[in-house]
């Protein structure tokens, strides 16, 4: 039997510090945060496998481009934080990816794909930078944790492989659809704010949507890992026309 006097202190301070956990802010700050300094470990870690998984393509032709866009893009970029870095991948699929804490692949496939139109690639750029931008991947790392810890004691090292993994399966799988709708969006304004055309990001998903049925095997791991691209087009058709409304008054 359970009585009062068998619940120590120790008892009660756990009990509380897994409520604070779970519902807990202090000062308006989550007590289960991540730091800019563990986003950008995790985002080392990560992208030493992505390159490695890979290979790093350092053609001029690919490279100089992603470059001189992924510059301007991260100029533009609200979040000063984190450098921003830019590396262009040995791959033949349509993709690109964000790693936590600033380090963005382009596939050499997307530069193919898209006949090198830069204001199509600023706004895939832009859409990769929108992500670190919101801090995705620290935002849904933070979430899953608090639940880790709830449920469960947890060692530091634990902690740390946990939250490796789930860095690992956004930066490979995605970001979820509402989050993926939200990085389309970022990347639309960050293209406009960086000087490019934001028809770019027209021009790509009007191509995306021509080719899903022609071309399965080099767009397969794009379609698998984004919302509709029907969807995504008139989101973005939506947004660029607000963009032109406000710059003509
Ligand atoms: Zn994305």
């Amino acid at each position: 039997m359970i009585t009062i006097a068998s619940i120590t202190t120790k008892d009660i301070v756990a009990g509380l510090l897994v409520l604070f956990l779970l519902f807990g802010k202090v000062g308006g700050k989550s007590l289960l945060s991540i730091s800019t300094e563990q986003e950008i470990e995790l985002g080392k870690e990560v992208s030493a496998e992505v390159e490695k998984q890979y290979g790093v393509c350092k053609e001029p032709k690919y490279n100089d481009l992603v470059q001189e866009i992924g510059k301007r893009i991260a100029e533009a970029a609200p979040r000063k934080d984190v450098k921003y870095e830019f590396t262009v991948l040995n791959a033949d699929e349509v993709n690109a990816m964000a790693a936590p804490g600033g380090f963005i692949f382009v596939n050499k496939g997307l530069l193919d794909y898209i006949n090198f139109d830069k204001d199509a690639l600023a706004f895939t750029i832009g859409h990769e930078v929108g992500h670190v931008v919101a801090r995705h991947a620290a935002r849904m790392i933070e979430k899953e944790m608090k639940t880790e810890i709830a449920i469960a004691v947890i060692s530091k090292s634990e902690e740390w492989s946990k939250m490796l993994s789930l860095a690992r399966d956004m930066v490979f799988l995605g970001y979820g659809r509402d989050n993926e709708y939200e990085a389309d969006s970022w990347g639309v304004r960050l293209a406009y704010k960086a000087g490019y055309d934001p028809q770019g990001a027209i021009r790509f998903f009007q191509k995306l949507l021509k080719d899903e049925k022609g071309q399965p095997s080099k767009l397969a791991v794009f379609f698998s890992t984004h919302p509709p691209t029907k969807d995504r087009l008139e989101r973005v058709e939506a947004q660029i026309k607000e963009l032109g409304k406000n710059a003509n008054h």
